[in-house]
């Protein structure tokens, strides 16, 4: 098995935890199959099938713990075409099975990085043909917002602008998702997000003194927003790499060029590491932030420039492209 480090923008030992296991013994679940996956938390070593059993059993408990789906959802699956939204689908496809009444379409935002999006938007296409009745839509910041984001990099805009490309690719991203989600209908929107992502984002908002925030990826209704779950949110990064490399779902070959300029990169890094070393700290970090977490109500007013509900008189949309100097703001 080959796995280099260029099959992701995770440090190389997320990979060595994930994939490099000890295979000695049997599986404790069933006491049969060979050992695939050791899960240093709780010490489990477990063969393929338990593995994948766990795993899906873990995301199903997910999802009724935060009562992140109903049984007649469409759910709009954002798909960027990554290791992590391609499992997310599959996973939640056999899940969603069971509902006659829900169904998936999955959303693909093409925010115009070369090479990199455009290879995962390929792997989104030939794994969506490849199930049943999935529809795929797709969108892009060009369409909507009239610019790529290699414009805005290119052109040195994000930088005279003091922004990270990642804020306005994540900012952007999040606006084309809803208006996608909306164009086709959807209740609610389910993100890839595992553990270590939300873990990453409230230690995020705690240095950006934004610690009044609703708990990350469970379901809030309000008027005007197509609510956005993360089913994988107690599941760990690097299960999420074992799931896909086990069921043969496509890794990319290439990095995101923008993504080393993040303050989540460090963040990650660090994590990522403190993990290795003291397994079970992500969950640990998860309880702490959640039971600290005290969110303010929800009051919402519209946006100034584009009308849309927000809890700024300016949303963080038409901030940005302010910033980049777009009048264009779309809403539909
Ligand atoms: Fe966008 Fe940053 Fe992710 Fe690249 S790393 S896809 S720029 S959020
Ligand atoms: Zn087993
Ligand atoms: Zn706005």
């Amino acid at each position: 098995m080959l796995i280099s480090k260029d099959l992701t923008n995770r440090p190389q030992y997320t990979w060595c935890t994930a994939l490099s296991v000890p295979r000695e013994g049997l599986c404790n679940v069933c006491n049969k199959g060979k050992v695939v996956y050791f899960r240093a938390y709780s010490g489990e070593r477990l063969c393929s099938k338990c593995f994948t059993k766990t795993f899906e059993k873990r995301v199903a408990k997910t999802i009724a713990r935060y009562d992140m789906l109903r049984y007649n959802d469409k759910i709009a699956v954002a798909v960027s075409g990554g290791k992590d939204s391609l499992t997310l689908l599959r996973v939640l496809a056999k899940i969603e099975a069971k509902f006659p009444e829900s169904s998936m379409v999955a959303i693909t935002v093409d925010e115009g990085i070369n090479v990199y999006r455009d290879e995962a938007i390929k792997n989104a296409e030939d794994f969506i043909s490849r199930m049943d009745n999935i529809e795929h839509v797709k969108i892009s910041f060009k369409e909507l917002f009239g610019f790529t984001l290699d414009d805005v990099v290119k052109d040195g805009i994000v930088d005279r602008a003091g922004i990270k490309p990642c804020t306005v690719c994540g900012i952007l991203r999040r606006r084309a998702l809803d208006i996608m989600a909306r164009r086709v209908g959807a209740s609610v929107i389910a993100t890839a997000h595992t553990l270590d992502d939300v873990v990453q984002t409230y230690i995020m908002n705690v240095f950006r003194g934004d610690i009044d925030k609703q708990p990350f990826g469970t379901r809030i209704e309000l008027e005007g927003f197509v609510p956005r779950v993360a089913p994988f949110k107690l599941t760990p990064e690097n299960e999420v790499v074992m799931y896909a490399y086990l069921h043969k779902i496509p890794f990319q070959s290439h990095v995101c060029p923008y993504a080393r300029t993040s303050m989540r990169d460090m963040i990650r890094n660090f994590l990522t590491e403190y993990e290795e070393n003291y397994p079970g700290t992500l969950y640990t970090a998860l309880t702490s932030f959640e039971k600290l977490i005290k969110p303010s109500a929800i009051s919402l007013q519209k946006c100034e420039v584009c009308g849309v509900p927000t809890s700024r008189r300016v949303c963080r949309t038409c901030e940005i492209l302010k910033h980049l100097g777009v009048e264009r703001v779309p809403v539909q």
